[in-house]
């Protein structure tokens, strides 16, 4: 590991060298970005007037004279008058492909809800479900919503909605009927039917519960999932990615990619995770490492598993160390000890696991069984990652840095909004809110930390999430001064965190994250310099071009 950074520090000083030589150079580039305001994330340049492109490569990076050294006759110039450079955005923690369903992100009401699941059902009639997501705890009565109320909705046919962070799941009655769910039935491992004080199941079900409704859902067809993948794409580079880290593949999801990788129309490089499972068949196991050789990037990359340690605060399905307020302290979806047989399977195997754990005890869980894995085997360097990490403790902390292991939080989770306020902050207690979403004590403890949206759970607007990081209010601007606000972050941590620290939780960090000579050529190209302005200013910038490889993915029509 040493010797390839140490080659790389060379190689990348070797090039600074020739960029700093009064010679032209060798190889004219392809095109220089002139007059900017470039946030390089490099700590050796931190910021620079100009840079250079050739191929999919960036070879110099300096002021306008040093750029323009590279000018050759067919070299473009992009004037950038003073606009705000820096590395393409990378989503440390996504889901990337989400087949168009209905749409609840944001309904606040009952009402609302209801209102645009009979829109989409009254439009698509031929459909024998009706399916969607997104769905918040507090738009409901009580924090949970009833079959009663999605029967008024879709009387004609199963409906089955699915809450905004996937943790939980609406059934009307006829999909209750089809998954023959009745009073009768038990609870499944790790999932809770939930039911009414005569024992009848409400509508409502919580974690592995959803999936005895889940399975019945005709599931998407390729051409379908293609659709959305392009769509997506669209959607990402306007926000300027140019990387995701895909936090779970469908296997019926890899295909779409890669008919769209063949057209060319790949538009961001992404890193996949495969489930993490509990005592995988050696064959499934093969095919795991078959992946990962075929795939090995720079535009589709496998190498990691993940697994989820507990739910999430809402439906109190996240682990706890102390009870939630009203009683229950949470469930681990594993043993410790199946939990440590499994993690040390895969670090012995070089696979690089991604565990979700959002609960104190999950989150303590996830590093003791990190810790056992790494000295049982001897491994070092795996840089595994705990994702979410919602109300850590400080001793837990305290032990990322050492253990090298990877915070992978979401800058958007801090979002103060009406859930935050009426079910999140009162299901967690005063004590587990003044540790919630502690961005500032993760950099603090010397983590790294890498910043994703968890999309669609929230949006794929790094922007946004950037603004988020540094005031911890909504962008309404409530509650005035933050939420937490001891755990705000400057707009460059966070924009760190999304750039360089991201690309260090896939094995990036020597291709991408930085604009130095030899980084791949992805950038933005923002309206103003978010590092400099007042934060409220960070919600009103623009991408205004988002290159990917030294190609253009995204381009505002007045730029
Ligand atoms: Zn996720």
């Amino acid at each position: 590991m040493m010797s390839r950074r140490r080659a790389f520090a060379a190689a990348v000083a070797a090039l600074a060298a020739v960029a700093a030589a009064p010679r032209p150079p060798a190889v004219p580039a392809d095109r220089v970005f002139l007059g900017g305001r470039i946030w390089t994330g490099d700590p050796a340049r931190p910021r620079a007037q100009a840079l250079a492109v050739a191929g999919d490569a960036i070879v110099a990076v300096g002021t306008d004279a040093d750029v323009k050294r590279y000018v050759g006759p067919s070299t473009k110039t992009v004037d950038l008058r003073g606009r705000f450079v820096a590395p393409g955005f990378n989503d440390a923690h996504l889901h990337f492909l989400v087949v168009d369903t209905v749409d609840l992100t944001g309904a606040g009401s009952v009402e609302e809800v209801q209102h645009r699941i009979r829109e989409y059902a009254a439009a698509h009639p031929e459909r024998p479900w009706v399916n969607g997501r997104g769905w918040v705890y507090a738009a409901f009565p009580g924090g949970l919503p009833a079959r009663g109320q999605l029967d008024a909705a879709v009387p004609d046919r199963p409906a089955f909605m699915t809450s905004y962070d996937g943790h939980s799941a609406w059934a009307n009655s006829k999909a209750l009927q089809a998954a023959g769910i009745t009073r009768d039935t038990r609870d499944p491992e790790h999932g809770v039917i939930v039911r009414d004080e005569k024992g009848e199941p409400t509508g409502a079900l919580k974690e592995s519960a959803s999936r005895l409704v889940a399975r019945l859902v005709p599931p998407p067809t390729a051409e379908e999932r293609y659709a959305a993948l392009k769509r997506r794409l669209d959607e990402a580079v306007s926000y300027g990615l140019t990387s995701a880290q895909n936090a779970s593949i469908p296997a019926a999801d890899l295909p779409a990619y890669e008919r769209v990788a063949a057209e060319g129309g790949l538009k961001v490089r992404f890193y996949f995770a495969l489930p993490m499972v509990k005592d995988i068949a050696a064959d499934e196991l093969a095919r795991y490492k078959a992946l990962r050789t075929k795939y090995a990037g720079p535009m589709m990359k496998f190498g990691a598993v993940k697994g989820f340690v507990d739910g999430v605060v809402e439906s109190k399905t996240a682990a706890m160390l102390e009870p939630y307020p009203g009683g229950g302290t949470g469930e681990l979806n594993w043993t410790p000890e199946d939990l440590d047989r499994t993690v040390a399977l895969y670090d012995r195997e070089g696979f690089q696991i991604f565990l979700h754990a959002i609960g104190d005890k999950a989150i303590r869980i996830a590093l003791d069984a990190y810790e056992r894995a790494v000295r049982t085997n001897g491994t070092s360097g795996r840089r595994h990652r705990v994702e979410h990490i919602e109300a850590p403790t400080r001793a837990d902390i305290a032990r990322f840095k050492p253990l090298g292991v990877i915070a992978s939080t979401q800058a958007l989770f801090a979002n103060p909004d009406q859930n935050t306020s009426e079910v999140y902050a009162p299901t967690l207690g005063p004590d587990r809110e003044s540790r919630a979403m502690a961005f500032r004590s993760l950099d603090e403890s010397g983590a790294v930390q890498a910043f994703g949206s968890d999309s669609p759970v929230f949006s794929m607007e790094v922007l946004r999430g950037i603004y988020c990081a540094v005031t911890r209010m909504t962008p309404e601007g409530t509650p005035a001064g933050g939420w937490q606000p001891q755990e705000r972050i400057s707009a460059e941590a966070a924009l760190r965190h999304f750039t360089r620290d991201a690309a260090y939780a896939s094995f990036e960090e020597q291709r991408k994250g930085t604009l130095a000579p030899g980084m791949l050529a992805d950038l933005v190209v923002l309206s103003d310099d978010i590092v400099a302005v007042p934060p409220a200013q960070i919600l009103k910038t623009r991408v205004l071009l988002t290159v990917m490889g030294g190609r253009d993915t995204y381009r505002a029509g007045d730029f």
